[in-house]
């Protein structure tokens, strides 16, 4: 029996579950470039470019491989506008009696696929994607009689798992399971931040920028300077790179940020990771060896590899708990739209600026900035979860439904009502000044609170504090907060709330 394996633009390893066992003699690939999917978003341009020349890669090693693959390339008038579409032409055409697949990475796609077996009047084969850690159900069983999800004790059941980072007597490497305290440093500058991966784009890659720039100009971003890797090889290749140049440091300066350096000490590889060319255990392992051969920091590599199989894995199992709900919630009970600045950048709040200008440039900002800048704005002011949800996911290179949105709308919206996470992280223009060297260079006065060039994000973040006190005032992480809000002066406090609310007044004009 001839089957019909499909591949996503997310799925392109040779290790994907799709290809177990398959016949290369017998069975039929098929990969696609859609308009559905590519255009369902207003995806940063570089996102595109950086999957479709992937998958064009993979294709081509995959036919190399001995593989018969269709290929569908993106054609703005193409009769085959989503993947169902071609799946069917395809089933016809190779005469294919069953469609396989592995489980795709969005609700929206997994309940389509979920019902072609009616739609195509063939078995369609779902299988679990083994790329992760956890298994959904393993994450359900762990999460299951839990009110609150806490990531620190998932991660040290995937610490166990794994053994990373373990010593043989099961217990943690260095005496303690996480390092996070060692990792708050300020960078001023030194040591040198190192130059990220590079690699000129290639053929393929120089067609799809040009197809990019034609079919799809109105996106967000630019393609300008694509150094993304599109290959396998390359990707591990970016991962040695930072476990030489940017794994020493990425512990200390993990929650810095610069006015002047885009991706300091950060791996860059999440592109990598989320589509496929990089394997999430393979990183993890090399920073674990780094610091056994006493190339890294224990704080550098605990903190790495906590991001991927504590953080990483944990969204991705409270996406697949809770959707499709997951994505309504609003439990902050949030109105307001999300201002135009995140598209153009044009804001004086030189924060604000330089995160959303380096996402147009490069589809990548680093955690830090997408945390306690544009998201923590996001809090403060109270955007819909919908609409920074839907910016989120379009502007991000790696940015795919199962790991955005719980980062969106559970840690920065806290609009789950702190399922995924203990305390809101709203912050004043105190904890960005302290973290960065932003605030010099600013239009804005990080020191002032109330006058007309005060930072914005000051009498917001009172605000804040003031407009939810029934949601957080008996939180016991946020008590210290209601005590510092209620001690100051009763002109102070309203001095502070009609300040935040101009802001609130003019947002789009900050
Ligand atoms: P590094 O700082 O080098 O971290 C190493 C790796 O850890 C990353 O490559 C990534 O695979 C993993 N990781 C770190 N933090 C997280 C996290 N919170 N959730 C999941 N994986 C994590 N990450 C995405 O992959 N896609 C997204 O769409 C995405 N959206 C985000 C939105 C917001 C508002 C926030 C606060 C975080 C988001 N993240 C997202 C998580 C994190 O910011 C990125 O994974 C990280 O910035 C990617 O850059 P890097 O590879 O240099 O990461
Ligand atoms: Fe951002 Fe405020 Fe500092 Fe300006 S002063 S950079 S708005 S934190």
């Amino acid at each position: 029996m001839a089957n019909l394996i499909l591949i996503l633009g997310d799925q392109l390893s040779p290790q994907i579950s799709a290809l177990e066992n398959a016949n290369p003699a017998d069975d039929r690939i098929v990969m696609a470039e859609v308009a559905d999917e590519a255009g369902y978003a207003n995806h940063h341009k570089k996102k595109l470019v950086l999957l479709f020349s992937a998958m064009r890669h993979f294709g081509e090693q995959l036919k190399a491989a001995g593989w018969r693959v269709h290929y569908h390339d993106f054609a703005a008038d193409s009769e085959y506008k989503s993947l169902e579409d071609v799946v069917a032409g395809q089933l016809t055409a190779q005469s294919c009696e069953r469609v396989i697949t592995t489980e795709c990475g969005e609700w929206r796609l997994h309940e389509q696929i979920s019902q072609w077996h009616t739609r195509l009047g063939v078995p369609v084969e779902i299988r679990p994607d083994t790329r992760f850690i956890a298994s959904k159900k393993e994450f359900a069983d762990w999460a299951e009689g839990r009110k609150q999800l806490r990531m620190e004790f998932f991660y040290r059941e995937m610490r166990r798992k794994t053994g990373l980072l373990m010593t043989a007597d099961g217990d943690p490497e260095g005496g303690h399971w996480n390092f996070d305290a060692d990792n708050r440093k300020k960078w001023t500058g030194k040591p040198a931040a190192p130059a990220p991966f590079r690699l000129e784009p290639d053929d393929i890659t120089r067609q799809v920028i040009e197809l990019v720039n034609r079919h799809f100009a109105d996106h967000f971003g630019t393609t300008e300077d694509f150094h993304f890797a599109v290959t396998r090889q390359d990707a591990e290749a970016a991962l040695e790179h930072f476990i030489d140049y940017a794994l020493p440091c990425f512990g200390d300066y993990q929650d810095a940020i610069s006015d002047t350096e885009d991706w300091l000490f950060h791996s860059i590889l999440s592109p990598y990771i989320n589509c496929g060319l990089l394997d999430p255990l393979t990183a993890c392992e090399a920073a674990a060896q780094a610091w056994y051969s006493g190339r890294a920091p224990i704080n550098a590599a605990e903190g790495f590899i906590r991001q991927i199989i504590g953080w990483r894995e944990f969204v991705r199992g409270i996406y697949w708990l809770h959707m499709p709900d997951y994505a309504k919630e609003n439990r902050l009970g949030n109105s307001r739209s999300l201002p135009w600045f995140y598209w153009s950048g044009k804001t004086q709040m030189r924060c604000m600026h330089k995160a959303i200008d380096a996402t147009r440039r490069n589809a990548y900002a680093h955690h830090i900035q997408r945390l306690m800048v544009t998201g923590n704005f996001a809090l403060l002011t109270g955007i819909k979860p919908q609409e920074i949800c839907d910016w989120y996911l379009a502007v991000y290179a790696d940015a795919y439904d199962w790991v955005e949105l719980p980062n969106v709308l559970g840690m920065v919206m806290h609009a789950d009502g702190g399922y995924l996470g203990s305390k809101p992280y709203a912050a004043s223009g105190k904890y960005i000044h302290r973290m960065s060297d932003h605030c010099a260079n600013c239009h804005y006065n990080v020191n002032k609170s109330t006058e007309d060039d005060a930072c914005p994000f000051n009498a917001l973040y009172w605000h804040f504090i003031d407009r939810h006190r029934d949601d957080f005032e008996n939180n016991p992480r946020m008590g210290m907060m209601y005590r510092n809000w209620d001690k100051q002066s009763p002109d102070r406090r309203e001095a502070l709330l009609t300040r935040a609310e101009w802001l609130l007044d003019n947002v789009e004009n900050l």
